[in-house]
């Protein structure tokens, strides 16, 4: 999608720190760190979330877990633990309409799921 964030990211439109990259998926920094390691793991493919899975989208999203293990023992994380999620709709507080996963670490994250 020509105006969507994460597609602009994908096609180097706008910058971003990438930190893994392959024919369908990209990794980059979160520009608003919520934990020490923030990353944002997307297809290269648009899709607004999981709701929305293309069977281009769910092949590619398949190999998010094994790239997120791969940046974690990179990024120093994979022992002391971290979190692998994807935001889907209104109640989840999803706010980029590209399928992302958040993949957190470098600190205790908490056990609660939800807050409030
Ligand atoms: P969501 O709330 O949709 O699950 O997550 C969207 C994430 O994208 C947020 O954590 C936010 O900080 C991040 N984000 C929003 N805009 C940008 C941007 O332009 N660059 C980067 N690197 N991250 C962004
Ligand atoms: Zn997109």
């Amino acid at each position: 999608m020509s105006d969507c964030l994460f597609c602009r990211i994908a096609r180097k439109e706008i910058p971003s720190a990438v930190v893994y990259e392959d024919d369908e998926l990209l990794a980059f920094k979160d520009i608003g760190p919520q934990a020490p390691v923030h990353l944002l793991i997307i297809p290269k493919a648009h899709c607004e979330g999981l709701n929305d899975l293309t069977p281009e989208v769910e092949k590619a999203a398949a190999r998010i877990p094994a790239v997120a293990a791969k940046l974690a023992k990179e990024f120093g994380v994979a022992a002391s633990g971290y979190r692998l999620l994807a935001n889907s709709g209104h109640d989840s507080g999803q706010t980029v309409f590209h399928l992302h996963f958040h993949l957190l670490g470098g600190k205790a994250l908490g056990g609660k799921l939800c807050q409030g």
